[in-house]
């Protein structure tokens, strides 16, 4: 068996669970993600799922998937089921059922009481804004809230008022006794209850009072039996609270929190908020909009789930905050697709051009491989007539030296078919060209020409065999390195980060597609084509119907971003 430990040797948590198998702390590994659905997943989530199902799979454990849903005010049915699709099409399974916070809020509030009767919890009458001034700030401690010291019988009866909807919100919370002087803010009497008068997706109109996070996530992580409970780094100082909540109620397990750094990727919004103002400001679309790195925008633009769990061991797990390069995503689905495509010919910016010493019913067909290094993909036709688009940039009217494209006098070799000469061109009353008139070589099929030089190759579709379809170029949202650093992020929004183009594809490749499009959709799916010259696309799921298929760019076929922008 090939021993995938190997993968792992830049996962420092890997390493950790390593030791502790050998000191037999545990038996097997339990680990969980904890999704709030609050939104949907992007990148940053996929590294903690890759996380926590890959490490417990590797040790024949398990990984649950719990629903951190405690604030139902933010919280939404629709999100829930995005989360469910986007991990099992990631390729992951859950330990048996979803679990989720809001089942244990009779034990959460159970245990609650107990801090009560230790003493160790009291109703506070302090406003919002009021708590957040008593708390104090890092150089100064804070003070007491002076409702701290009501007896263990007034604050049952409150707390229980609090569950049966005596008071209004924001008018009692539940806080946890600690110390207000303490150097950890968090430690600072934190809330652990607050009123909301808010249907609960799960629990309905049961419970007006809704546990914080802090308070529900150790407890539930416990109830799991969790032996490591893995987290954002954002979250160390929370683990002095977690752990005084575990060794101060009656719960009989203990797992014991980790951190690691977050992913951050350049170029990108990752926080869920900021996505959301995206979204209302129109600047996107929705959630998968394929120029945001949710999953399912990923999915859309052509992600493939392997690509994306490549990237996750690529960047490993460390402690270390860092910026990932965009381009080391774009790496990972590219040489995916470099393997798998379908190689085609498609012209996204149409121009004609007429092959006058070719006869108007002359018809070719040529048999073409579907990838130049696998056989086993098969081939497919390409139809030769004498009308064809070319991309527009692949001619030009006037001379510049060094184009190595077709120009008046120059030739040039159409894909798969002979080389052709650029004789004059056509225009309109505008001055825009209609067509260019060129010369066929029909001695040149496969050939090398006699006596000249070997020119150039470049992309075409038959008129007669054209379909016409839109394509969606997408270049980065944001046109600066750290946009979630910036507070007015929206001012570095680019643009230019969707071109589309109405152009053509061959109309058996559209026949193909047309059959096989109902299939695909419903199993998740896509159809990868590398566009020769262009770029690696896929089909857009959401957008195409019946008579209009639209295409979306996955990724270029090199890395031209870093080209450009260090030539800049
Ligand atoms: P956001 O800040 O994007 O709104 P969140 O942390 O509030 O995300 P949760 O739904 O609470 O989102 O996250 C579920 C899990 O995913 C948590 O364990 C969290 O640590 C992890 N996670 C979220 N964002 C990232 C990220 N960028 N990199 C790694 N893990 C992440
Ligand atoms: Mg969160």
């Amino acid at each position: 068996m090939k021993d995938k430990t190997s993968e792992y040797s830049n996962n420092f948590i890997y390493n950790i669970i390593k030791e502790d198998l050998k000191k037999n702390k545990f038996l097997s590994l339990r680990t969980r993600f904890p999704p709030e659905p609050n939104g949907y997943l992007h990148i940053g989530h996929a590294k903690s799922i890759c996380l926590n199902f890959e490490l417990a799979n590797l040790y024949n454990g398990y990984c649950n998937l719990r629903f951190d849903d405690t604030n139902p005010r933010k919280e939404n049915i629709k999100y829930i089921n995005s989360i469910k699709n986007d991990i099992k099409w990631l390729g992951y399974k859950w330990n048996k059922k979803i679990f989720y916070s809001s089942e244990y809020f009779s034990k959460l509030y159970h245990y609650a009481q107990e801090l009560i009767k230790k003493k160790l919890a009291y109703v506070d009458q302090l406003t919002k804004d009021q708590i957040r001034e008593y708390r104090g700030t890092l150089i100064n401690s804070g003070k007491n809230s002076p409702y701290r010291n009501r007896d263990i019988e007034e604050n049952l009866e409150l707390f229980k008022k609090m569950k049966q909807g005596y008071f209004n919100e924001g008018e009692m919370c539940l806080r946890a006794k600690i110390d207000m002087s303490s150097p950890y803010i968090i430690m600072r009497d934190p809330v652990l209850y607050r009123i909301m008068y808010i249907k609960h997706h799960q629990t309905k109109n049961q419970w007006c009072i809704y546990p914080m996070y802090d308070f529900a996530h150790c407890i539930s992580d416990s109830i799991e039996g969790i032996t490591h409970s893995f987290c954002t780094l954002e979250f160390q100082d929370n683990k002095c609270l977690y752990n005084w909540i575990l060794k101060n109620t009656s719960v009989s397990h203990y797992p014991k929190q980790y951190e690691f750094s977050r992913l951050n990727l350049k170029h990108s919004i990752l926080s869920k908020r900021k996505i959301k103002i995206l979204i209302e400001k129109n600047i996107i679309d929705s959630w998968d909009d394929p120029r945001i790195q949710t999953i399912s925008g990923l999915r859309r633009k052509g992600y493939t789930p392997s690509s994306i769990r490549n990237f996750c061991k690529k960047i490993g797990v460390t402690k270390q905050n860092n910026l990932i390069e965009f381009s080391m995503l774009e790496y990972c689905i590219r040489s995916e697709l470099d393997t798998k495509s379908i190689r085609t010919m498609a012209v996204l910016d149409p121009i004609k051009l007429y092959l006058y010493n070719i006869d108007d019913n002359y018809k070719e067909i040529f048999t073409v491989p579907n990838h130049p290094k696998k056989p086993e993909l098969g081939t497919h036709k390409v139809i030769f007539t004498n009308t064809i688009y070319i991309e527009r940039e692949d001619f030009k009217e006037k001379y510049e030296k060094n184009y190595k494209r077709l120009k008046i006098g120059a030739e040039i070799r159409l894909r798969y078919a002979y080389i052709i000469k650029a004789e004059k061109i056509e225009k309109d009353i505008y001055g825009n060209i209609t067509q260019i008139i060129c010369s066929c070589d029909l001695t040149t099929l496969g050939k090398k020409p006699t006596n000249r030089k070997n020119p150039a190759v470049i992309h075409w579709i038959s008129i007669q065999n054209s379909y016409a379809s839109e394509f969606r170029l997408y270049e980065k949202l944001f046109n600066i390195d750290n946009p979630e650093q910036e507070k007015n992020f929206l001012s570095f929004v680019n643009p230019k980060s969707i071109i589309v183009k109405h152009g053509f594809i061959e109309k058996q490749m559209n026949e193909k597609i047309q059959k096989e499009i109902h299939d695909i959709k419903s199993q998740n799916k896509n159809l990868f084509f590398q566009f020769e010259r262009v770029g690696y696309f896929c089909i857009d799921l959401v957008d195409s119907k019946k008579n209009k298929l639209i295409f979306n760019r996955t990724v270029s076929l090199r890395d031209t971003w870093n080209k450009k922008n260090k030539n800049n």
